[in-house]
Parts: structure tokens; sequence; C-alpha cells
């Protein structure tokens, strides 16, 4: 393993910047006093948000610093398009703003520089997926960032600009932790936006990670947008030290289910600069998925899909999905795409070095495995033993 700095968007000295909500502090407080700093309600938020000293450790040859190289910078007609990406025949994804409310330390966003879209960038988006060459394919665009919620203002100019020019169109998803790093952004002026635009289908995709973020003020947002007709879906990362138990699991796909909150995937956590600490093993991750979706401790209908977020998209783990296992702890996986259909889609897109294609045309991806040492043991660094005080100190504050 080697040290190195991380090229991080926000970042500080090679680090990504920490940014806590106010509404966020203010639960971290409550939280802290309720139950203590040290219990697993405080430390599912505050390891979620505030800085680990084991972030400065990066494998660079192995970790990531990006969810997909899968941007497409031309459209058919020659505009230079920009923010937006497509892996997949039916969706296209457009990234509005890179901005959030909060920065979630285990977000591969942290790692984007920081960009926001222009009016004219969003209309040229949305024309490129109303053009020829998507227009039989695209029913979806999934407008993400950052929150896209930190700028209502663009979500409405894309929502419009999609309504006008990609008309193929008959699904937005939004991708947004408003919900429960600043419930209150979920306004009228809000829920009049998703209103307007009926003709449309909305869902929106939030990470709940552990049943504390269940908060009153959270709840209620969720609800507005509910009664507005939108649908809200969970998919969210196994995060060592956070919710890597079977018992944390169990009570929050109860919640979920209990709040209309339809369970989507529960990702292995990628790897990213920094973030080793955070990540189990796919096989830890297995065993938790199978106990899970057979404990009976919540309604079926709140199962969620086990995936891994590799180089070349979203793949879903079973045990047959892995084909082997090399020395440097980097697993092989098999997966259904195939490269001359993303090209298709995408004509953009190469293939990353860490993916092989087999004999009848469908990609493997190498993926680069976690581990199951303890949260607070993981190596490697020497300055383990000041996280604790570094929490405590926060806790404190
Ligand atoms: S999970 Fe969402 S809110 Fe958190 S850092 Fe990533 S993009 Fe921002």
């Amino acid at each position: 393993m080697k040290e190195g700095q991380c090229r991080v968007a926000g970042s500080i000295g090679g680090q990504f910047k920490e940014l806590i909500s106010p509404f966020l502090q203010r639960k971290l407080d409550e939280t802290g006093k309720r139950f203590g700093s040290g219990s697993r309600q405080y430390l599912a938020i505050a390891r979620q948000y505030i800085t680990d000293p084991r972030e400065a450790f990066v494998d660079v040859d192995n970790e990531r610093d990006r969810h997909y190289h899968s941007e497409q910078f031309t459209g058919v007609d020659g505009t230079r398009l920009r923010g937006i990406e497509r892996l997949y025949r039916r969706t296209g994804l457009m990234i509005l703003t890179t901005a959030c409310k909060a920065h979630c330390r285990w977000c591969l966003r942290g790692q984007y520089d920081v960009d926001t879209l222009s009016p004219e960038e969003i209309r040229s988006a949305a024309k490129h997926f109303g053009s020829p060459a998507c227009r039989d394919d695209v029913r979806e665009i999934l407008i993400t960032g950052g929150d896209p919620l930190m700028a209502r203002v663009l979500v409405e100019c894309a929502i419009a600009e999609i309504s006008q020019h990609a008309p193929n169109v008959e699904i937005i998803r939004i991708g947004t932790r408003m919900f429960m790093q600043d419930p209150g952004r979920i306004d009228d002026a809000m829920v009049a936006m998703f209103n307007k635009y009926r003709h449309l289908r909305f869902e929106i995709g939030t990470h709940f990670n552990h049943p504390v973020e269940f908060w009153p003020e959270t709840v209620e947002s969720m609800w507005r947008l509910q009664e507005a007709g939108v649908l809200i879906y969970n998919q969210h990362p196994l995060l060592k030290g956070v919710n890597d138990s079977l018992e944390t699991l169990d009570e929050l796909y109860d919640l979920l289910r209990g709040h209309a909150v339809e369970a989507h995937y529960l990702f292995h956590c990628v790897p990213m600069f920094g973030m080793n600490h955070h990540r189990t093993s796919v096989t830890r991750g297995l065993e938790l998925i199978n106990r899970l979706t057979s404990s009976g401790a919540f309604s079926g209908r709140a199962k969620p899909h086990f995936a891994a977020m590799t180089d070349i998209g979203k793949v879903s783990l079973y045990e047959e999905t892995i084909l082997k296992r090399s020395d440097a702890n980097e697993i092989l996986l098999q997966t259904g795409y195939r490269l001359d259909d993303r090209t298709r889609w995408n004509p953009s897109y190469l293939p990353p070095r860490s993916a092989e294609v087999d004999d009848e045309g469908f990609m493997r991806v190498w993926y680069k495995d976690g581990c199951d040492d303890p949260y607070e043991t993981d190596r490697p660094h020497d300055e383990l033993p000041a996280l604790i005080p570094l929490v405590a100190a926060v806790a404190r504050s």
C-alpha cells in the first residue's frame, strides 16, 4: 500500500473538505446528548460526515477516482456536450451540479471537480436525449450531482427542457440526500415544481444508511413529495462501522417499508481514495444479503439487490458472479454488459483497463475487494488511536 494524495474537489491540502449542514450538526448534537457519543446512533452519523485520519492513506494503484468514465462529449449533430453520461440503453444521466449540502465521506462525488451546468448546457443535453441517436431507446433521465436539489431552479430548467426537447423521456429520476441533510429545502416551491409537470413520472433516489436518519423533519419532507406523486426509493452503501450488521439493516429496511420508500440497491462500498476503512469484503456483503433477504424481519416487498459499482456499471452480486480472485485482492466479475451495445449507446465510450471481453462479447471487470478487519483497527496507519479522540472532541464541541 502506498500513501498518496487525492485529487479531490473542494479539497484543502489534498483532502475532501468536511462539510456538515446545520441540520445535521443539530442532529449530531441531539443524538450525542440522547444516546452518548459512543452509541451506534451517534457513530452512524459521525462516521458518515466527520473526517477520518485514515482518509489520508490512499492506494493510488487500486482505488478509484470516479464512478465510471462514461461521459458523452459530442452530440450526433457535433454539438459539444458537458455533464452527461450514458451506460445503459434506457437511461441517460445529467450531472446538474456537483455541489452538496453536506459531504458524505464515502461518496465518490467528493473527488469530482466542483461544477454546475449552465441553462444552455442543460438545453443541449435535453436536445441530445431527444435526438434520433437516443429517442428510440432513452426513456429515463437521472438528474444527479452532487445534490441537484441544491439548485431547484436548475432542476426545473432541466425538467422544462426535457419536456420540450425529449418527449421520449417518461421518467425523471433525481438523486438527493436533502431529506436527511436539509429537509427545509423541500418547501412549497419544490412541491409546486413536481405538481406542475404531472405528465412525467418522478422518482427520487435517496440514501438512508442507518435507521437513525429517519428524523421527524426528514419523514415530513418525504411525505410532502409523496403527496405530490413522487416515488422515493433508497440505494445505499454497505458501510463498515455504520450499517454492516444484520440488526441495523433489518431495522433500516423495516423503516423504509413503513415510510413507503422503495428498496433498490444495497451497494458494496465502492473502492475510492482513502475509504478502505469503510469497505467490507464482498463475501461479507453476500453473507449479509443472504441473511437479510431471508430473515423474515421485515416485509418481503422491501428486499434490496446487492450490487457493486464497478468501472463498467452496476453489477448484481451473487456467488456465481465472482469468476476468480487475484493475489492483489481483486475479483473478476462476470457481467451481462456487451461492449458493442455500450459503444452503440455511447460512441464516446472506451472500456477501462479493468475490463475484459469474453468469447461471447460480454464484459468482465476486475473489482477491488475490501476486507473484514474491524472498523476501529483497520490498517494501515499509525495514527489510528487519534481517531477516537477526534470523534469524542467533535461530540463535545
Ligand atoms: S451522497 Fe449525495 S449528498 Fe452525499 S456527498 Fe455524495 S452526492 Fe453529495
